[in-house]
């Protein structure tokens, strides 16, 4: 099995919700590099007693710091449970983050359905070559 390192989001209405994810899944959590935005991070380690890496706050730059280690190679899944029903003043953030992870061919949760389909996936166990984009053709391009 290959460790992962595995990025943990949640806004604030959604901090609970992630919370009782985590602890269905801490068996499989506790075996990978956990990095989170800052309250998050702090709410995971604190409720499961795992070490996250903790990045700033989101609103404060923490999805920017994320979305950076995820240009760089450095995060392999994301689980992000995003507030779908209150605006976030970050929300800029968020969307580049977002659009990050498809760029760089990221699994990503945006709820929990989700987090336990890419968590009971075959690929959580046995290693899994995540094909990262090849943009040498975009590098190249034309510009006027
Ligand atoms: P937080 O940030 O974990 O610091 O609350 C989450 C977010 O809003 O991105």
């Amino acid at each position: 099995m290959q460790t992962m390192n595995i990025a943990l989001v949640a806004h604030d209405n959604m901090k609970s919700e992630l919370i009782e994810w985590a602890k269905a899944n801490s068996e499989i959590l506790e075996k990978h590099n956990l990095i989170g935005t800052g309250t998050t991070g702090q709410i995971i380690e604190n409720e499961l007693n795992l070490v996250v890496t903790k990045l700033h706050s989101g609103p404060l730059g923490g999805d920017q710091q994320l979305g950076a280690l995820i240009a760089e190679n450095k995060i392999d899944i994301m689980v992000f449970f995003w507030d779908p029903l209150q605006p976030q003043p970050h929300d800029p953030d968020v969307k580049a983050l977002l659009r990050l992870t498809v760029v760089w061919n990221i699994p990503v949760a945006n709820n929990r359905a989700t987090a336990d389909f890419i968590f009971s996936s075959y690929y959580m166990t046995e290693d899994y070559k995540r094909k990262v984009p090849d943009f040498s053709q975009h590098l190249k391009r034309k510009i006027q």
